[in-house]
């Protein structure tokens, strides 16, 4: 089966959110023809847009996988659902949980439902950060080192919580 590599970020700012995480991962270490290869710290971050909403917990992680990116986002989404993910929210609004293909391989796609590279990379330091602790090495889509955007991003109200290595 032809396998890929692809960067899932993770988010949430409901209940728990470090559990919704962690839980997270284990179900992403759990999809068919998947294997988890790695997950980065889970970081905190105040919330973009409104600012009523308590602070994000965001991470993370590196799979390699024989699911299609299509495939992929669905099944991703039925993890969103079983989190308790209600789709009727305002855009930036509160979250129990929140999981985007970054980066599948190097496909390039821009269909109805998927947009890989995923449009949010760049300008955000939550997945910039935890994307550069398990993949330094990374050339970003535009040809440059991913220490070359990190560098230009800015850091502050970004705090790293804890490492999750112990999955
Ligand atoms: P959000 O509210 O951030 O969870 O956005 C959900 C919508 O983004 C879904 O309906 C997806 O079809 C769409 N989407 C587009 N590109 C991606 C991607 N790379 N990863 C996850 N969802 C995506």
């Amino acid at each position: 089966m032809h396998k890929e590599r692809a960067y899932i970020g993770l988010g949430s700012n409901m209940g728990e959110a470090g559990k919704h995480i962690e839980s997270a991962f284990l179900a992403i270490a759990e999809l068919e023809h998947t294997r988890l290869l790695r997950t980065a710290s889970l970081y905190q971050s105040a919330p973009m847009g409104p600012q009523n909403q308590p602070d994000f917990i965001n991470s993370v992680c590196l799979v390699e996988t024989g699911l299609e990116p299509e495939v992929l986002l669905k099944q991703l989404q039925q993890i969103e659902n079983d989190h308790g993910r209600e789709r009727k929210g305002e855009r930036w609004g509160p979250r129990t949980l929140d999981l985007d293909i970054l980066l599948y391989g190097n496909y390039e796609i821009d269909t109805d439902i998927l947009t890989i590279p995923h449009s949010g990379i760049a300008d955000r330091e939550f997945v910039l950060v935890p994307l550069f602790e398990i993949a330094p090495n990374m050339v970003m889509p535009d040809g440059k080192p991913i220490s070359q955007w990190v560098a230009s991003c800015s850091l502050d109200g970004l705090k790293r919580l804890r490492p999750s290595n112990e999955l």
